[in-house]
This record gives structure tokens, C-alpha cells and sequence, in this order.
């Protein structure tokens, strides 16, 4: 094959490798394919990304960010063939390459859609609730976030070379940061194909991502403030790279992902001829093959009552006797390659040093191998070990072999396997297969603190479940202590990494003008027609009409509570009713009152107004007694794109009482047909 020379996309233009490059080898066979590294102005690269791609990025709203993540996603998706082709010469089956591939794509998708969902079609996000801090309501608190004015720094593992950049650039474009992504060298020829389809797409503004293949010379050293570093690779370095003085001195926050000895937990209820017990074996071959075990929340210490650990390994070994190892080019072949030759050397030495603590049960130091010309090739053999006395040890619970190496350790009871589940000192993920709640309640207690991702499986959920090594985008993926102490994913909650949450205090004016909605004491304007019959377009936060009075009657409540069965006490007992500490007498059902808000607030004729959606945030705060008046108000509080040829209209709905005194409010959820185009 001719030499893949790999390029950097540095200041909005490609640079070749240079004189300095880095050599790359396939991992199949051992043979020179590539070389990464050029000359780069680093200063320029963060000059542009500060400059050029962030302002732009943090000029459009959260659901134009979500519009081109869905575009680059689907530009992608169209192309990954060539990304599985190169996978090859990592190592990956197709298998391991979809989990890479299609795991990175899929994940813009999802990102993509919950930002839709969730976040305003805004450049700033509230969090949290609006906070009282004045008796007559005239000075107000909340949370903000925006995003941080510097460019983040990407350095990934060479494991996942497509799904380690975009699980990480979903967030940061989302969040309005542009990014410089740094993949590992070993495979940074598939992470590079992917970058220059990111390119072609269009779908992002000049200087949302860079590219840097090979080393990073000065960057960190460069980085200031409003800068934010994410790193996925070995604990050692990224020790060294936290280090540095200047990401110290300037305070610039370094997230990790790192080693990870995760644990998967036979529940004490399983017997080996209950479905449970097939699950975990599955679980376990699974994780020591994909990728050839080379995955961060792969099961690296299995962990079975005493009386099991016999069928445990009896039951792996033979599973993982009929895995075939070679090429993943050749047909058949279920496990692929280590990526390069210096893991090969990395993992067979943390597997001596697993080996100094415990007994190698499964596996053969020269594996039989399928294909062509792969006797140079990076391949290991599944290792299964087994340790004696896992309370003494100390290596098993601290070495990471990055490859398909696990071992099998007993415990006496549940408090021991708890124990020796957090003997990882944090991990990104620790499983348990059991059919019983009650294993599954203790353990999440005792373990919880120590891992970032707890997955429990069982014969309900195994069709279904998402399997022990998957990060999904919605949860978080990240462990603290050893595994780094860092935090991606979880729906929005990795977006907000780039951003900076900041407390705002004012007046509700001040407050409604800065998250774009409506806050109670906020000046509201009178509509000038009923708003039911605006559209979603015409319709301008703190638009308001008051309707009422409307006096309850007894008839009114006797009436009610027949018609809907509603015979409550509080409604029709007087004695009964009196008797509560709420109450000094019957008073109206709420939902009366909510019934009666809406018959004085609605406009009935057909328009823009299409669906009530649903109502929030309710509360009764005063009792409503017979002979009493009610009034309501309906303000327009925020407005929700939906991508759709209509909009969310949320409506802050105050139920007032003849003192004026408020008595139920709620959000009221409406969708409103948009301007005919
Ligand atoms: P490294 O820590 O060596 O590399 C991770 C990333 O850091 C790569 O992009 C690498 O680039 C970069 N890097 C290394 N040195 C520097 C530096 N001085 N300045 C800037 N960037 C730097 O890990 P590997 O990828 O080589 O993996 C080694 C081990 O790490 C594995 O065997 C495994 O034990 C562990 N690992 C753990 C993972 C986890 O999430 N649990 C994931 C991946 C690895 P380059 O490749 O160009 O050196």
C-alpha cells in the first residue's frame, strides 16, 4: 500500500507531514503505513480557534449548534465505509470498528437530538431554579452558564479513533467552544479521514475544529484562562500533562479519563443454571474480545461468590477457546489485533505482573493466528487469570493490561465483593448480574461512590440492555480516583464543561432580559389581542391578559364532585374539613379552580393555538372558600422551537383570589402553529 502521510488542519489550512514525523505501522502486519507530524504555529492555531471559530460558534443559538451536529453526523454517516476500510489496519474486525465508528456518529445524533429537546434556541442556558432574595419579590437570583471564550484542547487514546474525537466535539460545538483535537499517533490515520470529511461537511464554521497529528509541542504552555483541556489516555501521562505550570497558574480546568480496573459482580443469588449466570459469562467474552480488550470499560476483575469462581472460569475458558485471532480482513476471525507493537510489549508485561499474584487458567503465549503475512502482526491470546487470595493482592487490583486480559477473583459474602470492587480506587464502570433488588440496592450503596457508570443486568433486561463497556451519550461516562476523576457525556451535563456557570442577581426586569423569559414581577405588556389567536412567531415573552372575576360557588363545588366522583372531604365534610390543619372549612377542589382558570382565559375559536400540551409546576398555595372571586392572568414565559412547522409555548398562569393574593400557579405547555411561509 502507499504511505498514508498524514496531514494537520491548523489555521484553516492543511500541513504536511514534515521532516520530524512520526512513523506508523499496521498493526496486522507490523509493516511501515504512515507517517504524522508536521511544523505548526501553535500560536496561530489558538489565535484562530479564540479569534475565528469560537465568536462564530457562540453566535449561534444551542438549536442552530444542534442543526449542524445532526448535519456533520448525517455527512458521516454517508461516508464511514472508508473509515471501516482503515480500521483494518488497526487491528479492528468490523464489529470493533462499528463500535467506533458508528458508536462516534451515533453519539452526534443523540447529542444533537437532546439539545433540541431540552435547551433553548438561545446563546445562554439558565440551570436551575429562580431564587427569591427580596420579602416583596423585587431582587431575584438564578444561574446562567455561556460558553467559555478560549478554545478546548482534545488529547485521545488511540483505541477509539473516531468515536474518542466526536464524543468529546459534541459537547465542546454544542457548548459554543471551538476545539484542536489531538488523536493519538497509532491510529491517527482513521481519526484523520474522519477530520477532513468534518471539513468537507461544511456544517460548522471556519475554526470550530483543528487537527494536529503528531506532538503538541508548546500548546499547553500557550493555553490561558478560558482554555479547557480534556485528556483520554494513560494515568502516567496524564499526570505529566495536569502538571504543567501554566494550566496551573491560569487555573485551566484538565479533565481525564484514564486507567480503569473495572469490575463486573456475580450476584450471590445466581446458580449456574439460572439465565443470569449465561449473562455474565456472555458479558465477560465479550469485553476481554471486543477490541481486542482494548476498550477503557472493559471487565478487567471478575468478581463470583466462592462456590462459583470453579464454573465462572470453566464456563469463560471455553467460550474463549473458540475465539479465532488474526487479520480481521480474513472471514471468520472474531478477534482482531492490538493497535501497534509497543501496546503488544505493554500488554504481555502487565500480564507477568498480574501473573506474579495470580494463575494464568486460559490463554497461550503464541496463539494461533489466521491470515497472511501476520507473524509480525500485534496479536495476543485472551488471558484469563485466576487470583488466589484477591484481599492480599495488591497488582491485580491496580494493573491495567490494555488488552484481553481479565482474572477471576472470590468473594465470601456481598460486603466482601463491595469491598473488593472499590479495591480499583475508581473506576469508569463496574457491573452486576443479579435477578435480586435487594443485591442490587446494597451494592449501589456500597460501590456507587467509586464508580462512575454502575450497570445491573439480568434475565428481564438482558435483551435489551446496552451492554457492561458501552458509554452512552446520555449518561455520564467518567470515574473518579484512578480512573481519572473526570466526567463526559450525560446528555447536557458534558456540554456544560464549556461553559462557565455564573450566579446573576437584579431585578426580575433584569433577570427576564438575561435568560430570554419570563419571571414573576418581570413587566409584563397588555396584549392587544388575545394571544390564543397569535402565532408562535407573533408572540413576545411577557405578552399578558388578565381574565375574571369568577365567583366559586357551594352549587359550583357540590356540582363538580358529582359530575367527576371527586367527593373528597375537604370538599364536601364540613366537619371533616375543618378538622385538617389546612383548612378552616369545605373549600373548592383545585381542579375546579384549574377548570374554571381555563374558561375564563381561553379564546374557543379555531387558530394558531393547536394543542394545550400539558401543564407544570403546580402548586395550590391558598384555599379557595365558597363566595370567593378568582381572577387569572396568562403571560407568555418562554418560547421552544421545535424544529417542526409549530412551536412550545410555555404560559406563566397566576390563579389570583378577591385580595388579590395568589391561590394556584402553574406553567401552562401550548403548541402554536408558526408564520405561514
Ligand atoms: P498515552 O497516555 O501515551 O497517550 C494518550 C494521548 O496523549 C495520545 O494522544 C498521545 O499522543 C498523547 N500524549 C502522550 N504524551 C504527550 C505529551 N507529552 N504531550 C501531549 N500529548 C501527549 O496513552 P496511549 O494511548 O499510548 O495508551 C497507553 C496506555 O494508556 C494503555 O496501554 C492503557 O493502559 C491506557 N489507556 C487507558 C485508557 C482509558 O481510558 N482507561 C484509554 C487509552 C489508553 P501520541 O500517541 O502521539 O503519543
Amino acid at each position: 500500500m502507499t504511505m498514508m502521510e498524514l496531514r494537520s488542519f491548523a489555521a484553516g489550512k492543511w500541513v504536511d507531514a514534515g521532516d520530524s514525523a512520526r512513523d506508523i505501522h499496521s498493526a496486522v502486519t507490523g509493516a511501515l503505513i504512515g507517517r504524522a507530524g508536521g511544523s505548526l504555529d501553535f500560536a496561530a492555531m489558538l489565535d484562530h480557534g479564540r479569534g475565528t471559530g469560537s465568536p462564530a460558534l457562540r453566535a449561534m443559538t444551542f438549536h442552530q449548534r444542534a442543526a449542524a451536529l445532526k448535519a456533520l453526523a448525517l455527512y458521516l454517516s454517508e461516508r464511514k465505509d472508508r473509515l471501516y476500510e482503515l480500521s483494518l489496519h488497526a487491528g479492528s474486525t468490523r464489529g470493533d470498528a462499528m463500535i467506533d465508528v458508528d458508536g462516534g456518529i451515533g453519539t452526534l445524533f443523540a447529542l444533537a437530538s437532546k439539545a433540541r429537546r431540552t435547551l433553548p434556541d438561545d446563546v445562554v442556558m439558565a440551570d436551575g431554579d429562580l431564587e427569591i432574595l427580596s420579602r416583596d419579590g423585587s431582587f431575584l437570583g438564578h444561574h446562567i452558564y455561556t460558553p467559555r471564550q478560549g478554545v478546548a484542547v482534545h488529547i485521545n487514546a488511540f483505541n477509539f479513533p473516531v468515536w474518542g474525537m466526536l464524543e468529546k466535539l459534541g459537547p465542546t460545538l454544542l457548548g459554543g467552544m471551538s476545539a484542536i483535537v489531538k488523536p493519538a499517533t497509532a491510529t491517527a490515520y482513521i481519526t484523520e479521514a474522519c477530520f477532513q470529511m468534518m471539513v468537507e461537511s461544511g456544517a460548522f464554521p471556519e475554526g470550530s475544529f483543528q487537527l494536529i497529528t503528531g506532538g503538541t509541542g508548546d500548546l499547553l504552555d500557550r493555553l490561558g484562562p478560558s482554555d479547557f483541556v480534556s485528556f483520554t489516555g494513560s494515568a502516567d501521562t496524564a499526570l505529566m500533562l495536569r502538571s504543567n505550570k501554566n494550566l496551573m497558574t491560569k487555573s485551566v480546568p484538565f479533565i481525564a479519563e484514564q486507567d480503569s480496573l473495572n469490575a463486573s459482580v456475580l450476584g450471590p443469588d445466581v446458580t449456574a443454571d439460572a439465565p443470569e449466570f449465561d449473562l455474565f459469562v456472555k458479558e465477560i467474552v465479550r469485553e476481554m474480545t471486543a477490541k481486542a480488550g482494548q476498550k477503557c470499560t472493559a471487565i478487567r476483575r471478575i468478581i463470583a461468590p466462592q462456590n462459583m469462581v470453579d464454573a465462572v472460569i470453566e464456563a469463560v475458558s471455553a467460550k474463549l477457546a473458540k475465539t479465532t485471532i488474526g487479520d480481521p480482513a480474513v472471514e471468520g476471525v472474531r478477534m482482531g489485533a492490538l493497535a501497534s507493537a509497543s501496546q503488544k510489549k505493554d500488554v504481555l508485561e502487565k500480564a507477568a505482573i498480574i501473573g506474579s499474584e495470580a494463575e494464568r487458567v486460559f490463554g497461550t503465549d503464541a496463539p494461533e493466528l489466521h491470515g497472511d503475512g501476520v507473524e509480525q502482526g500485534a496479536f495476543v491470546s485472551p488471558m484469563l487469570f485466576h487470583c488466589a487470595d484477591p484481599d492480599a493482592a495488591v497488582k491485580v487490583h491496580e494493573t491495567e493490561a490494555f488488552g484481553p486480559v481479565s482474572t477471576v477473583m472470590a468473594y465470601r459474602d456481598l460486603d466482601h465483593a463491595v469491598g473488593l470492587m472499590n479495591r480499583g480506587q475508581g473506576s469508569l464502570v463496574a457491573s452486576l448480574i443479579t435477578h435480586d433488588p435487594q443485591v442490587a440496592r446494597t451494592v449501589a450503596v456500597g460501590a456507587a461512590a467509586w464508580h462512575g457508570r454502575l450497570y445491573i443486568n439480568d434475565r428481564d433486561s438482558m435483551k435489551s440492555a446496552t451492554g457492561h463497556g458501552s458509554p452512552l451519550p446520555l449518561l455520564v461516562h467518567g470515574g473518579p480516583g484512578r480512573a481519572g476523576g473526570g466526567e463526559e457525556l450525560g446528555g447536557m451535563r458534558g456540554v456544560k464543561h464549556y461553559m462557565q456557570r455564573t450566579a446573576i442577581q437584579g431585578s426580575p426586569d433584569m433577570i427576564a432580559a438575561i435568560i430570554g423569559q419570563y419571571v414573576p414581577g418581570a413587566t409584563k405588556t397588555e396584549a392587544t389581542a388575545h394571544p390564543f389567536t397569535k402565532t408562535f412567531d407573533d408572540l413576545s415573552i411577557g405578552e399578558s391578559i388578565t381574565a375574571g372575576p369568577r365567583t366559586i360557588t357551594q352549587e359550583d363545588v357540590e356540582h363538580f364532585a358529582e359530575f367527576t366522583g371527586d367527593n373528597f372531604y375537604a370538599h364536601m365534610n364540613e366537619e371533616a374539613a375543618k378538622a385538617s390543619p389546612f383548612f378552616d372549612g369545605r373549600v373548592a377542589h383545585g381542579y375546579l379552580l384549574l377548570a374554571f382558570a381555563a374558561g375564563l382565559f381561553v379564546q374557543p375559536d379555531p387558530g394558531p393555538t393547536l394543542a394545550n400540551t400539558g401543564l407544570s409546576g403546580l402548586r395550590f398555595t391558598k384555599p379557595v372558600y365558597f363566595g370567593e372571586a378568582i381572577s387569572v392572568s396568562l403571560t407568555v414565559k418562554e418560547k421552544r422551537p421545535t424544529g417542526k412547522d409549530y412551536g412550545e409555548v410555555l404560559w406563566d398562569v397566576a390563579i389570583t383570589d378577591s385580595e388579590g393574593e395568589q391561590v394556584a400557579g402553574y406553567t401552562l405547555h401550548t403548541m402554536n402553529a408558526l408564520n405561514a411561509t
